[in-house]
């Protein structure tokens, strides 16, 4: 078996086009959605992240506002710069690119984020809706992976799903993305026990751990479907460098039924979904909580 490469690019230009297409006409009405991008310090990972994030954004007819601040900028002063944000009518997405200076309280300034504004879906009260079922901004990367897995599985009820990683923006609201389609989810992480024969028996898994090759071909249940978040920097043998995933990608072509490349993946899918949240929030805060939204899919 040849897996189905699942094209994050080409399904992030769809849903990039989708999202323009909805400015447009929200132009006609004089609401332009608004996205403030807060960088602090010189990490240039962080700093290749947020031009890819505004260049697209400004492609999609969102307009962007640019905070850069030095690497000495402390809590306090990151928390009034949010404020000042979450007041402006112009502003209606907040994103405050991670990580944060470790002398910051990331949590903290996070937790300054109007939730309406929150358009990577970290603050608590949007976790905790996409928890208990309600309408909530979700997080751009689980959302992003959930559109990727409906593109080869339009049925997902009632399939075995694992996650392995548990983090607050990743592997938590997949999970609970998953349970919300009604997937049988299982969450693993460090301390997990059998991983491979937990894997054996997944229809769906999503790797989202950090950690080249951590998930071998030969783990996978034959034809299931293959999300791969991770973003791992390795050298490649000739001096030079390049990025893989979390799953032995050349093992898993022969095994799986879908699986999605790194790069050109889930990566794309993360930008796309945070035009989507940051339309969504402009469309809520001029037109109301009941306006139609547009839809992920
Ligand atoms: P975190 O480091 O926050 O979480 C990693 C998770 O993996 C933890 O829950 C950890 O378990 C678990 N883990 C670590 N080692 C193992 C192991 N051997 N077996 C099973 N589980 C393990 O990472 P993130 O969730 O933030 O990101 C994960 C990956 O996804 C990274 O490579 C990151 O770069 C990438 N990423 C990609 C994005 C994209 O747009 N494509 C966006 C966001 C992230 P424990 O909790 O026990 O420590």
């Amino acid at each position: 078996m040849t897996a189905t490469i699942i094209d994050g690019k080409a399904v992030a230009e769809h849903l990039r086009t989708r999202v323009a297409a909805r400015t447009a006409t929200l132009a006609q009405q004089a609401i332009v959605p608004g996205l403030a991008v807060v960088l602090v310090g010189e990490d240039p990972a962080s700093q290749v992240y947020v031009g890819s994030k505004t260049k697209q954004a400004e492609a999609a007819g969102i307009r962007h506002f640019d905070h850069r601040l030095p690497v000495s900028t402390n809590t306090a002063q990151l928390i009034s710069l949010v404020q000042e944000l979450n007041a402006r009518r112009d502003v209606h997405g907040i994103l405050v690119q991670l990580p944060l200076p470790a002398s910051v309280d990331s949590a903290a300034v996070l937790a300054a984020i109007d939730p309406a504004k929150d358009v990577d879906g970290f603050h608590a009260v949007n976790a905790g809706r996409l928890a208990l079922g309600q309408e909530a901004t979700v997080p751009c990367t689980p959302l992003g992976c959930l559109i990727l897995i409906r593109q080869v599985l339009p049925q997902m009820a009632g399939k075995r799903a694992l996650v392995i990683g548990r983090s607050n923006i990743v592997g938590k609201p997949m999970a609970q993305l998953l349970l919300q389609n009604d997937c049988t989810v299982t969450i693993a992480h460090s301390r997990t026990r059998d991983l491979p024969g937990i894997c054996a028996e997944s229809e769906i898994v999503v790797a989202a751990i950090g950690r080249p090759k951590a998930v071998a071909g030969d783990w996978l249940r034959p034809g299931a479907v293959v999300i791969d978040v991770g973003i791992n920097r390795i050298a490649d043998g000739s001096g030079k460098t390049k990025l893989v995933g979390d799953v032995d990608y050349a093992g898993a072509l022969a095994r799986a039924g879908a699986i999605t490349p790194v790069p050109g993946g889930v990566g794309p899918m993360t930008i796309a979904c945070l035009l989507l949240n940051t339309l969504n929030a402009a469309i809520r805060a001029h037109l109301g909580a009941k306006a139609e939204l547009l839809s992920p899919y």
